[in-house]
């Protein structure tokens, strides 16, 4: 009998801890989020992180620049919301339009602030097994495997994707808590050959309904973080229906990873507001 793990529950859940924690704490944990340009779909991740923020008792500013903006002028709001010592989180939305140098304005965020983990400080922490802050998606993931009891040390783990938000993060994640880690990408010879070898399968490709039950082993507990378009309606990298039979443990799109990810950014910026630096 598969069990499909409840991403959004589980959040629910971590959510009203926080709240608590938060409560408890006397703090009052601000985050910022920085978005340029008028993305829809980067507009409602924003507004979901504010309303999450608003949840749990973080105070949340939404900073919005103009998509024709230079790096020049982000930078200069990434220096601001640096030197602001009320603030203690600072996202900023990705993808950033094409004219802007994401590495400068990731790198430019301070250490002690960066709730998203994309900073090559943050990542280098989380190479050398000691992260600081672990990138949200991967994880959330981690958090999820936890909370239902998915024996990870000694697994053998197969991360679909090489991206620095999520599939790098979770090989590294994987790797620190002990398992075998494989990370596939787009040169992989035989992918499917790799994937069928996983205990845990995380697919974090972005094309609809990729991984179809041949390439899963049976028994096998698989993550799906894809978010695609198919027909109107929004599936997973994995092909749902046609593999939840085969395997023990399987997350939902959506309601799988994304209530996760949220709930993640929360924790780090309560994090970041806990462990201030004076
Ligand atoms: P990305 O485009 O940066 O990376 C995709 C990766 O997939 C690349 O490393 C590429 O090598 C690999 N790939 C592409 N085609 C492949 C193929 N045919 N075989 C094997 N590997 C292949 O994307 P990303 O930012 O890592 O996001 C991946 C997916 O996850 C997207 O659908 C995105 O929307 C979703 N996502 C979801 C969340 C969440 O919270 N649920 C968070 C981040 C990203």
């Amino acid at each position: 009998m598969v069990t499909i793990l409840d991403g959004k529950a589980v959040s629910e859940k971590r959510l009203e801890l926080l709240k608590e924690a938060i409560g408890e704490s006397g703090l009052y944990p601000r985050l910022a989020t920085v978005i340029v340009g008028g993305d829809p779909a980067s507009q409602m991740y924003v507004r979901m992180k504010h309303r999450a923020c608003e949840r749990v008792g973080i105070g949340s500013v939404g900073i919005e620049i103009p998509g024709d903006a230079t790096t020049q002028k982000v930078l200069e709001t990434i220096t601001r919301l640096n030197e602001d010592a009320d603030i203690n989180g600072i996202l900023v939305q990705l993808p950033l339009p094409k004219q802007i140098d994401t590495d400068r304005i990731i790198s430019a965020v301070r250490t002690e602030k960066d709730v998203d983990g994309f900073h090559p400080t943050s990542l280098g922490l989380l190479m050398s097994g000691k992260p600081r802050f672990a990138p949200c998606t991967p994880k959330g993931i981690m958090t999820l495997l936890e909370e239902y009891k998915i024996p990870v040390a000694g697994a053998r783990a197969v991360v679909a994707g090489r991206s620095i938000d999520v599939g790098r993060p979770m090989a590294a994640l994987l790797t620190n808590a002990d398992a075998t880690v494989t990370i596939c990408h787009s040169k992989t010879r035989d992918l499917p050959a790799e994937l069928k070898r996983a205990d845990i399968l995380v697919s974090a490709i972005g094309k609809a309904h990729f991984i179809t039950p041949e390439m899963v082993k049976p028994g096998a507990v698989v993550i799906d973080v894809g978010i695609n378009q198919l027909d109107g309606k929004l599936v997973g990298d994995v092909d749902f229906a046609a593999v939840k039979d085969s395997a023990s443990a399987i997350t939902p799109v959506p309601g799988g990873v994304g209530p996760m990810t949220i709930a993640t950014l929360m924790e780090n910026t309560f994090a970041a507001a806990a462990t201030r630096m004076p």
